[in-house]
């Protein structure tokens, strides 16, 4: 069995850690690695090895550096099939699903080799007569990222590319519920031939996490997680005097108007609530049909539901594989026990499903409760599961109202062919990321990824023009010369 080891100034080393866990295949349960939760010395040997790269990788030229990610770009490429599948394997998402994870993590490749020009500053002649003025940005030296478990290739890849390239180092600690396809995007690290500490790993959970939190020499975090941590990065982040930026969890709400083409309709609703098993960030979680369109949708979104195909991610006919671990299915199984005990009503019962051939898997069929009301717990708390709840609503109003109640503020999305409904809703709707017509809103890599209330921490989101921000500082130089 393999025992994962950490990627640090530029080799690979055995852990030290008499601590480890077990990283399960969740359509089998079988044993695919062991994780180490690396030791102090560890993760401080990290730091050193960033600390220690930064002077002379700040001074190299961004022409320079983003012919490293040029490379990089050239090694995903290359195993782009074989990391999909290391994703579907340990994390659980289809192989369709891992391939779009691995588009978009090169995506943010390809954009951060823009920087000479992203990261340039701005000037002005005559300020005062024969005074002139510029701002320069310069990269500010470590960094680290904390993903979470659904997006194991992309999260950390969502900062990376855009650290390094504005002249940073930088530190990775995988999900240690899902770290071997990062190891194995650090084996085409190794490839690159980058000045060593440029780029680290070390593996571990909250300890790693709390070091990296406390360590002086660490300037900035970037954190993709659950809300209570991402609390708690934020806040102990800023006692230690880091920049920090916290993605956090979600309750996504999506309106369907009784104008919506429900032919269209219903295809992007299937994928937004059940892809990746309803385990993403972005995963439609509460269905608001207004007025007519009720009963027509409800039934067509059941139908459509039910007829998703559940079973082993590799499998390429498969729609819908398993949740993470046994322990988040209980979470979820509980959720389900939980809106039957608060009155609602069970269109769709994913609980009892069977898959051939992996009955040790953790898989939970898609479920849609009806009559459920915005006060129980499966309408307001994130699930992260295959669990959809539909509340009807009379208006666009009390639509708005329902959103606005929720703690979150990721994503929400209209079906309409209204203009003007749409218009109202883009407007008012407080959340970071909004769909019209779209089931999942996910931003381009040159778009920052939105985010607002208990869904994030911070002002800089991730990518676009304020990961730029993020990673560089701005100076003010102001010139006269006699
Ligand atoms: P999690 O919060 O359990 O763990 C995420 C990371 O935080 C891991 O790397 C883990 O090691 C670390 N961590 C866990 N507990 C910690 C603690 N007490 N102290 C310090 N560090 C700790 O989240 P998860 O289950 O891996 O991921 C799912 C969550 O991530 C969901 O809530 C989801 O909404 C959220 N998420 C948000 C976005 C976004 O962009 N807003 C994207 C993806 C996932």
């Amino acid at each position: 069995m393999d025992r994962l080891k950490n990627y640090i100034g530029g080799e690979w080393r055995e852990s030290k850690s008499q601590e480890s866990l077990e990283v399960r295949n969740p359509a089998t349960e079988e044993v695919l690695a062991q994780v180490p939760l690396s030791t102090d010395e560890e993760v401080e040997a990290a730091i050193r090895a960033a600390c220690e790269a930064f002077p002379e990788w700040r001074e190299t030229p961004p022409t320079t550096r983003i012919q490293y990610l040029f490379r990089l770009k050239g090694l995903l490429e290359d195993h782009f099939e074989a990391l999909a599948r290391t994703i579907s394997s340990e994390e659980g998402k289809t192989l369709d699903e891992a391939r779009g994870e691995m588009r978009r993590l090169i995506e943010n490749v390809e954009v951060a080799t823009g920087i000479p020009s992203l990261m340039m500053g701005y000037s002005l002649e005559d300020i005062a007569r024969g005074i002139d003025e510029e701002v320069v940005r310069q990269p500010l030296g470590v960094f680290a990222v904390i993903p979470p478990f659904n997006f194991p290739a992309m999260v950390p890849w969502w900062f990376a590319p855009y650290a390094i390239a504005a002249g940073n180092t930088y530190i990775v600690k995988p999900s240690e519920q899902v770290p071997i396809v990062q190891n194995k995007i650090f084996q085409l690290v190794d490839e690159l031939d980058l000045p060593p500490g440029v780029l680290n790993l070390v593996n571990g959970a909250k300890g790693v996490v709390d070091h990296l939190l406390e360590s002086p020499d660490v300037v900035g975090i970037s954190s993709v997680t659950s809300t209570p941590v991402a609390r708690y990065i934020y806040r102990k982040a800023a006692e230690h005097g880091k920049r920090v930026q916290c993605q956090a969890g979600a309750k996504n709400f999506i309106v369907v108007m009784p104008d919506a083409d429900l032919d269209r309709t219903i295809p992007p609703l299937i994928t937004s609530f059940f892809g990746c098993a309803g385990e993403r960030c972005l995963s439609g979680s509460v269905l608001l049909p207004v007025g007519e369109v009720y009963e027509p949708l409800k039934e067509r979104f059941t139908a459509a539901a039910g007829k998703l195909k559940v079973g082993d991610p590799l499998d390429e006919t498969v729609q819908m594989g398993p949740v993470i671990s046994k322990k988040h299915k209980e979470r979820v199984l509980g959720y389900i026990d939980r809106g039957l005990q608060e009155g609602a009503r069970l269109l769709l019962d994913g609980r009892s499903i069977r898959v051939a051939g992996h009955e040790e898997g953790y898989f939970i069929g898609p479920t849609v409760f009806d009559r459920v009301r915005p006060e129980m717990a499966i309408a307001r708390e994130e699930i992260f599961g295959p669990v959809a709840s539909i509340i009807r609503v009379a208006d666009l109003d009390e639509a708005i109202e329902i959103i606005h109640a929720n703690p979150y503020g990721n994503a929400s999305s209209i079906f309409t062919t209204s203009g003007s409904a749409a218009r109202e809703f883009k407007y008012r709707v407080k959340c970071g990321n909004i769909g019209i017509n779209v089931g999942i809103v996910a931003p381009m890599a040159f778009f920052p990824f939105g985010g607002r209330k208990d869904s994030f921490f911070g002002d800089l989101h991730g990518q676009g023009r304020d990961a730029i921000d993020f990673f560089t500082e701005k100076k003010v130089v102001i010139t006269r010369w006699w």
